[in-house]
């Protein structure tokens, strides 16, 4: 029996999904061309509060996002900066950062979180399950192999809950290491 803190960041969507601050309404921002002004990752684009909308990372076509109401703790999201419904519509320098950042952004969660495996994949139009159809983006999602399974608390075992807050400046600080 362990008195160390047990790390279970799969329990943690339940904990946090209703706690948050509503993000930033945006109304002040100057969108990119063709932008959806309701559309929070057409917000995310060009917003530079980045801890206000869990923004981990930007690059010159690719934004990164922790999604608000993670399957699982350290669920991102990346998209175009565009708002572009079908992938036809990507320019290749945007096809090309995507595929990259979804690498570095595994890397990165591995390293802070440690899952044991990962769901990486888009869904395509509202048929295909897609949240918000109108912005392509892809989902990240950390998997544990106790994820699926009720987590049995035994004696002094203590279960640390992570704010996105707090996942946020661990992922952006990873990042920047890794450069
Ligand atoms: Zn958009």
């Amino acid at each position: 029996m362990t008195d160390d803190p047990l790390w279970a960041p799969w329990r943690l969507s339940y904990i946090l999904s209703n706690k948050q601050q509503p993000p930033p309404d945006g109304a002040e921002l100057e969108l990119l061309d063709g932008a959806d002004s309701a559309c929070f990752l057409c917000q995310a684009a060009v917003d530079d509060n980045l801890p206000a909308r869990h923004i981990v990372d930007r690059g010159e076509h690719v934004v990164t996002v922790l999604n608000r109401y993670p399957y699982n703790n350290g669920h991102l999201l990346v998209a175009p900066r565009r708002h572009l419904a079908r992938l036809d519509q990507l320019p290749p320098a945007a096809e090309i950062e995507l595929a990259r950042t979804i690498t570095r952004m595994v890397g990165a969660i591995e390293q802070v979180l440690q899952p044991q495996g990962f769901n990486i994949g888009l869904n395509l139009g509202e048929a295909g399950g897609a949240g918000l159809p109108s912005h392509l983006h892809w989902h990240i999602v950390p998997r544990w192999n106790a994820d699926t399974n009720f987590m049995p608390i035994v004696g002094q075992t203590n279960v640390i809950p992570q704010s996105l807050e707090a996942l946020w400046g661990l992922l952006v600080e990873q990042l920047k290491q890794r450069g």
